[in-house]
């Protein structure tokens, strides 16, 4: 596996790739890997010639207080994860090398991107957005592997490759999870062995809502209702949204008609967790 920290090496390696026909599949991440990182590597790996991982906790998509400093940077260990999951490039820029100290663009996505998670981090997504149009520029990728789990980041990154006509493919890949339901996330690692059993109430109450539109039950009020007394008898929880959105338009829905993108957040101690389901797909 070879590891390139420069845009310019990154660049001519894509380049030179390229000119000999191979296909590129990218999976991005901010690194501390897991398994829900390792299972986009998989589906690059299905397709592609070459598979590059890149890891960049990238500092515009954080807010001020924010956990960007603490972030774990487990460098080592998601090397060797790399290495045997069969990653051929592991892009590492540090920040100097992906933003000058005068960097002065920002894409912004102004619909898909100001409701759910984009409430309650304003600016998040343009952060988002523009580091992952850098990126694509840099790895010149012809398919890039997203992950479920941040389904409104890989919607407004499917209206961004659209709408500005990236030469990119998008491949989604389903949310990872722990034995016993938790999502997998690098931010897990936050939790206390308590705070981990008080954040199962995110799968279990999804699995609640799924079972009760099993049964009939197709209005989102009652829905939320159940869905947030759930949430509401584990006392650590505190919840920052429970949303039922159409699950292309990601619009408020009254009825589950269609794919419907059940999406919660929620905070337990310091630690933001997000979580989601899809009905009637
Ligand atoms: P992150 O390192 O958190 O920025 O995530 C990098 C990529 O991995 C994103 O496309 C995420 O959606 C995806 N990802 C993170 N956690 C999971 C998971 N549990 N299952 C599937 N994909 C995931």
């Amino acid at each position: 596996m070879e590891i390139l920290r420069t845009v310019r090496e990154m660049q001519q390696r894509a380049r030179d790739e390229k000119r000999t026909g191979r296909l590129i599949g990218f999976v991005p991440t901010m690194g501390c890997l897991h398994e829900g990182h390792l299972s986009l590597v998989k589906l690059a790996r299905a397709r592609a010639d070459l598979v590059v991982l890149s890891i960049f906790v990238n500092p515009i998509q954080f807010l001020p207080g924010e956990d960007f400093f603490r972030y774990p940077r487990p460098v080592e260990r998601d090397e060797a994860l790399c290495r045997d999951a069969g990653v051929d490039v592991l892009f590492y820029p540090d920040v100097e090398q992906m933003y000058a100290p005068d960097h002065s663009v920002m894409i912004e996505e102004t619909l898909l991107s100001k409701g759910l998670c984009g409430a309650s981090r304003p600016g998040h997504f343009t952060g988002v957005a523009t580091v992952v149009v850098k990126l694509l520029n840099i790895v010149m990728p012809d398919f890039a592997v997203f992950g479920q789990k941040d389904a409104q980041q890989l919607r407004v990154i499917q209206r961004l490759i659209r709408d500005l006509n990236c030469p990119v493919d998008i491949i989604p890949g389903p949310i990872v999870r722990e034995w016993d339901g938790l999502a997998m996330s690098s931010r897990n690692r936050y939790l206390t062995p308590a705070e981990h059993q008080d954040a199962l109430c995110l799968r279990r109450s999804l699995d609640h809502v799924e079972k009760r539109v099993r049964e009939g039950e197709l209005t989102v009020e009652t829905l939320r209702t159940e869905l947030a007394q759930r949430l509401a008898r584990v006392p650590s929880v505190r919840v920052e949204y429970i949303e039922f959105v159409d699950n292309e338009t990601l619009r408020p829905v009254e009825r589950v008609e269609g794919a419907v993108l059940v999406a919660l957040a929620i905070r337990i101690g310091s630690t933001r967790l997000i979580d989601n389901t899809v009905l009637g797909s």
